[in-house]
């Protein structure tokens, strides 16, 4: 084990510098690899027990008008399938899912010029009105403020915008220049201030991606201290310009969600798709190694496979939100359960360094006195 001093430092203080950060991201192996499994998991424990949050996952529309270079819904590839769901049928996935015991749906889509924002109002207030005890989940890129602060109105409780690098040089190796890590940064705290539930993340093995810059995005999520992280292997799609790129490393993804555990200690971790994807045991492992959440696909199964991000993209077996008596066993085997409670995400004390704790403490003691 040659990392377990950088480690032990991110579960006391929830921090480490950029060079501890390289260290120890560049400079691990298989048992620093265990030893931070192992510490994640007793994390996860104690903040959420065995629990495993599901959220129904629709995919509401592959149209997109941004052209990121790794994903295969952008805008330049001609071969893409492209659907746009109505709203009826959006609401009976939401009825069907409503049934299978989900309470969180998650409206993912490409940013979709056909979804204005009035009729993603509509559609939201919609949602809430019929199934006002559900948390809703939007993750549809990039809007202005007052979008967001209407879609928050019509009732939407959670938003995922993955960060994708928190270095813009990097930003700008992914995206073309009508894109930047600016503003992105901004939607995201724009977001947190309306009062989302705001989840941000990024592709492990992006192509381009460094130690540094992966020390970035870790200290990024520190900073913006967010309720959620999606991070998942980035996975080529031919048609896009890293077609040929290699797929981002398994073990690598574990090891980056055993330290967010480690320093995001309540943090809710999804054992992502993509990483299903690339391993049969990928979402196991996942929990495994400090996962909490998973994402069943309920997009209706005509859509499915059009909702090509990367090339073969699960969407079959556990991965599909019908088949949760087999995701249920298949967490029963390595000893968690699957709940449908909504999982909301709790605040609390953020345990930063040893003189914050130690205040608290003393805190603590003048108090019973
Ligand atoms: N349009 C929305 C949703 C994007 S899809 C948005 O901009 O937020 C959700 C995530 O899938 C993206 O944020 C990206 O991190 C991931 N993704 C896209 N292409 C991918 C690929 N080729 N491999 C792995 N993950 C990919």
């Amino acid at each position: 084990m040659k990392r377990k001093t950088e480690i032990d430092k991110l579960e006391r203080e929830e921090h480490l510098e950029r060079e501890e950060w390289i260290e120890l991201l560049t400079g691990w192996d298989e048992e620093d690899r265990a030893y931070a499994g192992e510490r994640a998991r007793e994390i996860s424990h104690r903040y959420f027990g065995n629990r495993i949050y599901v959220r129904g996952l629709i995919e509401f529309t592959s149209y997109c008008r941004n052209d990121c270079y790794y994903c295969g819904l952008r805008r330049s590839n001609t071969k893409a399938c492209r659907y746009r769901l109505p709203e009826a049928e959006i609401l009976s996935c939401c009825e069907a899912g409503y049934g299978l015991g989900f309470r969180t749906f998650v409206l993912q889509g490409g940013e979709d010029s056909g979804y204005t924002e009035d009729r993603m109002i509509a559609l939201i207030r919609r949602i809430k009105a019929l199934w006002p005890d559900c948390a809703l989940t939007l993750s549809v890129g990039e809007w202005e403020e007052e979008a967001y602060r209407q879609f928050y109105e019509a009732g939407a409780d959670r938003y995922l915008l993955r960060h994708e690098t928190a270095d813009s040089v990097h930003y700008e190796v992914l995206h073309p220049s009508d894109m930047s890590l600016a503003h992105r940064i901004d939607c995201l705290q724009k977001l947190k201030a309306i009062g989302y539930q705001t989840g941000c993340g990024f592709m492990v093995g992006a192509p381009g991606q460094t130690g540094g810059t992966l020390a970035k995005d870790m200290s990024f999520i520190e900073e913006l201290h967010p309720h959620m992280a999606g991070i998942g292997p980035f996975i080529p799609h031919r048609d896009t310009p890293f077609g040929k790129n290699q797929r981002g490393s398994y073990k690598l993804t574990l090891f980056l969600l055993s330290l967010l555990r480690i320093m995001e200690k309540n943090i809710l971790l999804p054992a992502t798709t993509a990483l299903g994807t690339i391993c049969d045991r990928g979402r196991e492992e996942g929990v495994l190694a400090g996962a909490n959440v998973i994402m069943p696909n309920l997009s209706p199964v005509a859509v499915r496979e059009k909702y090509a991000i990367y090339e073969n993209k699960l969407c079959t077996g556990e991965e599909a939100a019908e088949h949760m008596d087999r995701l249920q066993n298949s967490m029963r085997n390595i000893g968690y359960e699957i709940t449908f409670e909504r999982g909301d995400w709790k605040e609390r004390q953020r345990e930063k360094g040893k003189e914050r704790t130690r205040q608290w403490n003393i805190n603590m003691i003048s108090c019973r006195r």
